[in-house]
């Protein structure tokens, strides 16, 4: 899988996307990201993006133009149109499930706003689809993008050790994940569940249920009726 990013900072989406999983699964040849200056892509002499909103108001606009030549360069040089995705707090929100639809693509192209956004236009040339990441709005795109390539990577084969890795976690199994413990077994006086010492598989396994199933109850009770919903069908 192939992600671009298309951003006025893209020192900020290398600084995270460098680093931890991601960083080593895009030394390792798993995946690859590319984070593109879009002001490369400007004719203007002072390298300018943007500029006042027609209409007026506060602020600043970015411009199609520097937006769609970083685009047609982004299709030029990968032989196709990537699936093209604009980070912007009107989008649908980002899920699970949108992370797995679009870790099976071969290319995606995130467009990072800054600023007021993105004229409106060049969102209506090129993007297939606008993608929020919660309901509070940030001054840039990158740090969203990075949200969005994480999630999406960490479910592209070879990037984690095992699938299990992912389909066991909270959310992708349907439920929030038990609690987890590690050494020591006693940690201020707090001790580990001692079904988790006992080495019998069988009955760890059905008090992680048992625990997974309680704190969806508690804290994502609509979780839970889908997830029930969907045992009952099977
Ligand atoms: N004027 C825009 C509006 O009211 O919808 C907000 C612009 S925001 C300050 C600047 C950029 O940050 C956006 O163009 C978008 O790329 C990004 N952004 C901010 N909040 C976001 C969110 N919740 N999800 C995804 N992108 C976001």
């Amino acid at each position: 899988m192939h992600i671009e990013i298309a951003t006025l900072f893209p020192e900020m989406c290398e600084a995270v996307l460098g680093e931890s999983i991601v960083g080593r699964a895009r030394k390792a040849g798993k995946i690859s990201v590319h984070c593109r200056q879009i002001r490369e892509y400007t004719q203007d002499k002072h390298r300018r993006v943007d500029d006042t909103p027609y209409g007026g108001g506060m602020g600043m606009v970015m411009q199609c133009e520097p937006i769609y030549n970083c685009y047609n360069a982004v299709c030029e040089e990968l032989g196709t149109k990537p699936h093209t995705i604009y980070m912007s707090p009107k989008g649908s929100i980002f899920d699970q499930q949108k992370a797995i639809e679009l870790s099976q693509m071969d290319n995606i192209l995130i467009v990072c706003g800054h600023y007021e956004g993105v004229d409106q236009r060049v969102i209506n040339k090129i993007v297939d689809e606008e993608i929020s990441i919660g309901d509070y709005v940030l001054t840039g795109g990158e740090l969203p993008a990075c949200v969005v390539a994480d999630a999406v990577a960490r479910m592209c084969p070879g990037v984690l050790s095992d699938d299990v890795c992912f389909t066991d976690e909270s959310i992708y199994s349907g439920l929030l994940e038990y609690p987890q413990y590690t050494r020591p077994e006693v940690w201020e006086g707090d001790a580990v569940p001692p079904v988790l010492l006992t080495g019998h598989h069988k009955n760890i396994q059905q008090w992680r249920m048992e625990q997974s199933i309680a704190l969806t109850e508690q804290r994502r009770p609509d979780l839970l009726a889908k997830y029930r919903e969907k045992s009952d069908q099977k």
